[in-house]
């Protein structure tokens, strides 16, 4: 469980308690990518990533900043996205 802590008297919270879901993760209205699917740039409102919020118990106000990583499960890809590394060695003449 991920736990946002007041810094002057510990109260606790659930980021969902102070984050806005939709602020958070952004609101793009297009996304323009290349043909090879990169995105190029977008418009719209990019993730929001900061936050502040006065503390429900001590009435501090807090500045909260996440910072969010993603990963990809790669570990079940099909074959031919597999990289198989050669085993034969190359031999290179000196001329
Ligand atoms: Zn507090």
């Amino acid at each position: 469980m991920i736990k946002i802590v007041c810094p002057i008297c510990n109260a606790e919270y659930l980021p969902s308690e102070i984050y806005y879901p939709k602020d958070f993760l952004g609101n793009p209205s297009q996304i323009y990518k290349t043909r090879e699917g990169k995105i190029d740039f977008f418009t719209g409102q990019n993730m929001n990533l900061k936050e502040t919020y006065v503390c429900d118990f001590c009435k501090h106000t807090m500045t909260v900043k996440a910072f969010v990583n993603f990963s990809v499960d790669t570990t079940q890809l099909p074959p031919s996205h597999i990289t198989k590394f050669k085993t034969s060695s190359l031999t290179l003449d000196e001329d």
